[in-house]
């Protein structure tokens, strides 16, 4: 047995295509559909916010897009990110498991956020687009834009959910290093955002009001467009790039994983690590179980409704079909912020929905645990939202312990913590408060989805 703890790949032995799941499911995904007359919406219905290149990527049925040259030369500055054995922190459980982990921290951003904000802006600044607009919460999104946008000669302008922008500020000095305008929302820059502040001055925000504000000002200017961080088809394909990666890492590894557990918020790195996995299972060549791990105060899988919801909170973006908390769901104040969001992304629900996933929740002070136990044995603070993963890998290595069972795990270590300490500080201080979302307000807030 080799003692290896970080697989590398050479800049040849870089994936140069993205994987579209979509031609490889048994059943197509729901379409999206027109906000006022529900019927499935065309590409030309999505040019006001997005390139028609992404658009394409959006709708596309081939099985792979190639990585344009521009995105692979930026890729280059931190991909391949290393896939680590996690020996130190198996040995701590005492656990026959394998834990391997695909560690994203090391991107400019600190997280898996840039492997689609790159070609993003690429795209955009292709198109002519002179700026574009987008939403953050705890801030990874905003700073993996703000770079992408710097790469490529264009503006970005950036809402903010309020809570974060005022307990974050270096995040927000993070995005104004890389260039962006960071705007607290609601703002008093947008109609959606004064007609908020006028009835509530101290509107905490959430992310679906940040992203009414931000397509409210790229829909009104031609030069300028709009980015989503997550959800969408072509962001989850471009996080393909993780688990493409890792397919060739385990190999070098010598191991297949029985399991493969990842964090979902809007599921970008929960797909982008597990959908190269599924084609490989839905082909037969290997069978891992695949499970999204969600907050339990935020559980869009394990407790939403999958039905045709909005995106955003003002209701400005196409109808999808999702498992969804109601757009108008203000999320308790938990620490992990990137995964505060009312739905999930309609291919992960979808798949879901087909029974190809499994879906579980994790209070965030069993998650922090788990990050303060990885942060002592690997030497890497993770930030607050892959932790949830880590608890459940945590969970199922202590399982092998009593089993005898030699499972191989595999999780995405999607972000670094530096900037969430302000979280840990909470932690350590006993001020984490659990928080199980109520099935009862799922169902109150079911009465004010859009009847499709
Ligand atoms: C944004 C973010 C998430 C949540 O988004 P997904 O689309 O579900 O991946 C999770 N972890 C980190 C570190 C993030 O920055």
């Amino acid at each position: 047995m080799s003692d290896t703890v970080r697989y590398t790949l050479s800049d040849e032995e870089m994936p140069t295509a993205w994987y579209n799941i979509v031609p490889d499911l048994p059943a197509p995904p729901p379409p999206p559909l027109h906000p006022g007359t529900h019927e499935p919406i065309g590409p030309d219905d999505l040019a006001p916010l997005f390139p028609m290149d992404l658009i394409m990527q959006e709708v596309s049925q081939d099985q792979y897009v190639d990585i344009p040259g521009e995105v692979l030369d930026v890729y280059r500055l931190w991909r391949a990110t290393p896939l680590h054995r996690a020996r130190r922190l198996e040995k701590a459980l005492g656990t026959p498991a394998k834990i391997y982990y695909k560690y994203e921290g090391v991107s400019p951003a600190g997280s898996h956020k840039p492997n689609t904000a790159v070609p993003q802006a690429y795209y955009n600044a292709k198109a002519g687009v002179k700026k574009l607009t987008t939403e953050t919460g705890a801030g990874q999104w905003g700073t993996a834009l703000s770079f992408a946008c710097a790469q490529f000669g264009i503006e970005c302008e950036i809402w903010q959910v309020r809570a974060s922008y005022d307990q974050k500020p270096y995040r927000r000095a993070m995005m104004e290093a890389f260039g962006g305008t960071v705007h607290p929302s609601p703002s008093d820059v947008t109609n959606y955002g004064r007609q908020l502040l006028a009835e509530n001055p101290d509107n905490p925000g959430s992310l679906g009001i940040a992203i009414t504000e931000a397509v409210e000002v790229a829909a009104q200017d031609p030069n300028i467009r709009y980015a989503l961080g997550s959800v969408l088809n072509h962001v989850l394909m471009h996080q393909t790039v993780i688990g493409e990666e890792a397919i060739l890492q385990m190999a070098k590894a010598g191991d297949t994983p029985d399991l493969i557990v990842g964090c979902t918020g809007g599921g970008s790195n929960f797909a982008g690590l597990a959908f190269p996995f599924l084609r490989e299972k839905l082909a037969g060549r290997m069978n891992p179980i695949i499970r999204a791990v969600e907050p339990a105060s935020c559980p869009s899988l394990t407790k939403g409704v999958y039905t045709y919801d909005f995106g955003d909170t003002g209701g400005m973006t196409p109808l999808v079909k999702m498992h969804t908390l109601g757009h108008d769901f203000i999320p308790d104040p938990i620490h992990a912020g990137g995964l505060r969001y009312h739905g999930m992304a309609p291919l992960i629900s979808h798949i879901y929905d087909l029974g190809l996933i499994e879906a579980s929740s994790k209070p965030q002070s069993e998650c922090f645990a788990a990050g303060v136990q990885f942060a002592r044995t690997e030497g890497i603070v993770p930030a607050p939202e892959p932790t949830h993963a880590l608890a459940v890998a945590i969970e199922e290595a202590l399982a092998c312990k009593e089993s005898g069972e030699e499972k191989v795990i595999l999780t995405a270590l999607c972000g670094h913590g530096m900037l969430d300490m302000a979280a840990y500080t909470a932690y350590f201080e006993g001020q984490l408060e659990d928080y199980d979302y109520p099935e009862a307000k799922v169902a109150e807030a079911m009465a004010n989805i859009p009847q499709v």
